[in-house]
C-alpha cells in the first residue's frame, strides 16, 4: 500500500474549498490510486465551517481519503505537506487601495511560506490560488529560501481552460483536437491568450482563425474578463471552475503533460522570453517528472510581444510594491 500524500488547502471553508475538496478526496488531484491526507488552514472564525465540510468529506466514505486535520495555525497545517494549495486570500474590497491589498495578503503568504519553509516536506509543490495568485506566490516564495524557488507556482490554468474553450467554440473544433495554447503574464486582465503556436486539428490555429479583429476585440477580452462575466451572471464569483483548474494544474504538474502539448503555468521566470528573472509570470510549461519547463524556441510577433510585455510590466510594478512594503 502506498503512503498517503499530504495535501494543505488554505481557506478550505470558502466556496473554491468547497469545491474543490471533494475532487482532491475522490483521488483527482494525484491520481486514482493514491491515497490523501487533508489538513485544511482557516482563519479561526471560518474553523467551524471547515468541521462541516470534513463531516461531509467524511460522509462520503472516500476509499482513498485518509485522515482529515483542521486548524488554524500555519505549521501544523503544513506539517509533512508533500501539495499546498493557497486558495485563502484577502479579496480586494471596494474602496481599497492596490497597496492595502498586497499588504494584506502580505500578511497572509509571508507567514505562510514561512511555515512551508520551515515544515512541509521535501517534495512540497505549491499552487497559489488566491488573488493576486502571481505577487502572493512571490511573497511565499521569498519566505522560503530552503525551498527550491521551481516549487511555488501561480494558478493560470483557468484562463488556459477558458481561452481552451473559446477556441474551441469558434472555430468549431472539439476541445481534444487543440493544442499548444499559451496563456502569459500576470493572472488579471493583462493576461495575454497567444493563439499564434496553438493547433487546431493540427493546423495553426491563427490561420485557421484568421480573424485579427475577433482575436483583438473578442477572443482576449472575453478570457481576461471571463470572471467579471461569471459574477455578473451568478452573483457569485466562479468557484467550481476555479478548483477545477486547481485540479488540472497540479495532476498535470505530477503527471506530466501529453507529447506534443503543452500548458500554461505562473512558475519563476529564469529570464525566458525577456521575462525578467524571478517574477512569476505565465509560460507556456510542459510538465515531467514532477517538474515544470518553459517551452523554449518560440517566436514571438509584433502582437504578441506589445501585449506579453504590458501583463510583464504589471507583474514588475506588483514585486516593486511588495518590495516597497518589504514583504519580499
Ligand atoms: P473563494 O473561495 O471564492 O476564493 C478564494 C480566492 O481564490 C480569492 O482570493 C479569489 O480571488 C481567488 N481566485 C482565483 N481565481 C479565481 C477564479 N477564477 N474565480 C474565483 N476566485 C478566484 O473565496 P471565499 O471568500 O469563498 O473563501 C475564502 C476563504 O479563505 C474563507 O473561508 C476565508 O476564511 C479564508 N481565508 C483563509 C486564510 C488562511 O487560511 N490564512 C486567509 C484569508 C482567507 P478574487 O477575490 O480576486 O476572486
Amino acid at each position: 500500500t502506498r503512503t498517503p500524500v499530504n495535501v494543505t488547502v488554505t481557506g478550505a471553508a470558502g466556496q473554491i474549498g468547497y469545491a474543490l475538496l471533494f475532487r482532491i478526496a475522490s483521488g483527482q488531484l494525484l491520481g486514482a490510486d493514491v491515497p490523501v491526507k487533508l489538513r485544511l488552514l482557516e482563519i479561526t472564525p471560518a474553523l467551524k465551517a471547515a468541521e462541516g465540510t470534513a463531516m461531509e468529506l467524511d460522509d462520503c466514505a472516500f476509499p482513498l481519503l485518509q485522515g482529515i486535520d483542521i486548524t488554524d495555525d500555519p505549521n501544523v497545517a503544513f506539517s509533512g505537506a508533500n501539495v499546498g494549495l493557497l486558495v485563502g486570500a484577502r479579496p480586494r474590497t471596494a474602496g481599497m487601495e492596490r497597496g492595502d491589498l498586497l499588504a494584506a495578503n502580505g500578511g497572509i503568504f509571508g507567514p505562510q511560506g514561512k511555515a512551508i519553509n520551515d515544515n512541509a516536506a521535501d517534495d512540497i509543490k505549491i499552487l497559489v490560488v488566491g488573488n493576486p495568485a502571481n505577487t502572493n506566490a512571490l511573497i511565499a516564495r521569498a519566505s522560503a529560501p530552503d525551498v527550491p524557488a521551481s516549487r511555488f507556482t501561480a494558478m493560470t490554468r483557468l484562463d488556459h481552460n477558458r481561452a481552451l474553450s473559446q477556441l474551441a467554440k469558434k472555430t468549431g473544433a472539439p476541445l481534444t483536437e487543440i493544442r499548444r495554447l499559451t496563456i502569459w503574464g500576470n493572472h488579471s486582465a493583462t493576461q495575454y491568450p497567444d493563439i499564434f503556436h496553438a493547433e487546431v486539428a493540427g493546423k495553426n490555429a491563427a490561420e485557421v482563425v484568421n480573424d485579427e479583429k475577433w482575436l483583438a476585440e473578442d477572443f482576449i477580452p472575453t478570457v481576461a474578463k471571463r470572471g467579471a462575466a461569471i459574477i455578473a451572471a451568478r452573483g457569485a464569483s466562479s468557484a467550481a471552475s476555479a478548483a477545477n483548474a486547481a485540479i488540472d494544474h497540479v495532476f498535470t504538474w505530477v503527471n506530466g503533460t501529453p507529447d506534443g502539448d503543452w500548458t500554461s503555468a505562473g512558475i519563476v521566470s529564469d529570464g525566458s522570453y525577456g521575462v525578467p528573472e524571478g517574477l512569476i509570470s505565465s509560460f507556456p510549461v510542459t510538465a515531467k517528472d514532477g517538474k515544470f519547463e518553459i517551452v523554449q524556441g518560440l517566436d514571438i510577433n509584433d502582437f504578441s510581444r506589445s501585449r506579453i510585455d504590458a501583463s510583464v510590466q504589471e507583474l514588475a510594478d506588483e514585486r516593486d510594491a511588495v518590495r516597497e512594503l518589504g514583504l519580499i
